[in-house]
Order: C-alpha cells, then structure tokens, then sequence
C-alpha cells in the first residue's frame, strides 16, 4: 500500500526513544534510582564526577539492553564502546554525557506491528546505553531554576529508528508497540508522566519521488495524544512553509 499524501506531500518520520531502564541503581554508580526523592540526595559523587571517581558498569543496564535487542532481532554486538559527549548544561554540570556512539551495544532490528489491517515494519538503526541528566527546575523558585541531580546517571537506553514511517498515525502506532514491548519484556516501567518513557519525533515532507526533505525534531513526547498533536502541526507547518516558498530549516 502506498504512503497517504498529504496535500500532495509524503511525510517522513523517525523516532529516537528514551527508555529509562529499570534498575535499582544508576547506570555507573550505587545510587538509588527511586523516584520522587528529596532533591539531590540521590546523587552520589560518581554520578556528579568528582575528581578521583571511576564509573563502574552497572551489569543489569546491560542486560536490559540485550533483552531488547534479542526480542527485536539485532545484532548484539559482543564488545561495545563508551564515549564522553561532551556539552554543558545546567543539569549536566560535569560537562559530558557518557554515551555509546561508535560501537553501540544493540544494532540493527526491527519492530512490527499493525496499523488498521495492514502490517507494518520499522527498522531500527541502534540502541545504545546512556546516563540521563539531572533536571532543572523552574517552577519552584523566583527569578532563578533549581538543579535536581538525583535523574543524573539514570540507566536509558536509546532507541533510534531509521526514517520508516510515513503518517502520524503509524508513528503513534510503532510507540505504542515499543512501549507495550519494553514493558512486556520488564527493562522499563514506562511510566510517561514520570518520563520513564520519552520519545523525539524527527519529522519531514517532501513531493514523492523527491529525496528526503529536512527534518525538524520534536523533543521529549511523553504521551502518545501529544505525540499525535505535535506531529500533525508540525507536518501541517511544514508544508505550510514550503508552499509559501520557505526553505525547512533543521531544528
Ligand atoms: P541526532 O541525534 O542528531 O538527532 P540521530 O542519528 O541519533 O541524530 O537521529 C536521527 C533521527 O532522525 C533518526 O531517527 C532518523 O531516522 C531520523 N531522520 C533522519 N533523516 C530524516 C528525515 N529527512 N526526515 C525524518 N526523519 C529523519
Ligand atoms: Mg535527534
């Protein structure tokens, strides 16, 4: 079956999903990851990367990551690589995230599930082991934000597609899949108002035939109805932008 147009325009979208792995503890050190905690008093000296700290592997993140890659059909790859990404951020304060980049633990794969009658198949790029940041609050101070650390060095694994789907709805459709799916094989609690479960949405048009158009990318959906509303103004922005003769930036 053929793609839907929209306004004569092929929708293109992919997802990078973060899905905080049910550990007890963080992904480099023996802090506790419960939730709701008071405000950085589960934030150990690792986790903030105080000099003569060593991150040691949490042994469970890695597990989960293999789990998931077992039940999508990818490639395991035997030995795998950490990388600093080095940014700073109010809520990373130690100035790197530590991430997988080259050699990602989980490659390859897919996921597939069905949209009305018809089946669908979403290739995975990767899925690789990562620290979450702290978090900065806004709302509970004056003129100033507030760092929460206890987030920072929480177990996530990220979850990257390739650019396979083609509405909204089938997008919606492979996050819900993932969601039931991680949840099923006990790696993640998929709490999204906690965010526990959190998807980027990387979204682009383009008249078919025509090679793929510039993506813009939505951050942080963690509901599937905002996902569905997000997604739809974007597309509608989108094309909006080019007919009235704009070029899509990326962003
Ligand atoms: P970054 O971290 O810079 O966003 P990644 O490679 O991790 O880069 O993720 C890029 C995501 O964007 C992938 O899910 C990929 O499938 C998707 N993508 C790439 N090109 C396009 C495009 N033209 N339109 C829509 N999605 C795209
Ligand atoms: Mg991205």
């Amino acid at each position: 079956m053929s793609a839907p147009l929209i306004q004569g325009y092929e929708v293109v979208i992919g997802f990078e999903t973060h899905a905080q792995l049910a550990t007890a503890s963080k992904i480099f050190s023996r802090a506790s990851t419960a939730f709701g905690a008071e405000p950085n008093t589960q934030a150990s000296a690792v986790d903030l990367a105080l000099p003569g700290t060593l991150p040691v592997m949490n042994k469970k993140a890695v597990e989960c990551a293999i789990r998931l890659g077992l039940a999508l059909g990818s490639h395991i790859a035997p030995e795998s690589i950490f990388a600093r990404k080095n940014y700073f951020y109010p809520d990373l304060p130690k100035g790197y995230q530590i991430s997988q980049f080259e050699i990602p633990v989980v490659q390859g794969g897919e996921v597939s599930f069905l949209l009305g009658q018809e089946k669908k198949t979403v290739r995975l790029v990767r899925a690789h082991l990562e620290e979450d940041a702290g978090k900065s609050l806004h709302e509970d101070f004056i003129g100033m934000s507030g760092i929460d650390l206890n987030r920072a060095g929480t177990a996530l694994l990220e979850i990257v597609t390739e650019p396979d789907m083609r509405s909204t709805e089938e997008a919606v459709a492979y996050a819900k899949e993932l969601h039931k799916l991680v949840t099923w094989i006990g790696i993640c609690d998929g709490n999204m108002q906690e965010g526990s479960f959190r998807c980027d949405a990387n979204v682009s048009v383009r008249k078919p035939g025509q090679p793929l158009g510039t993506r813009r990318e939505i951050k942080n959906l963690n509901s599937f109805r905002y996902m569905q509303q997000a997604i739809d103004y974007e597309i509608r922005w989108q094309i909006e932008q080019i007919e009235d003769g704009h070029a899509i930036q990326q962003a």
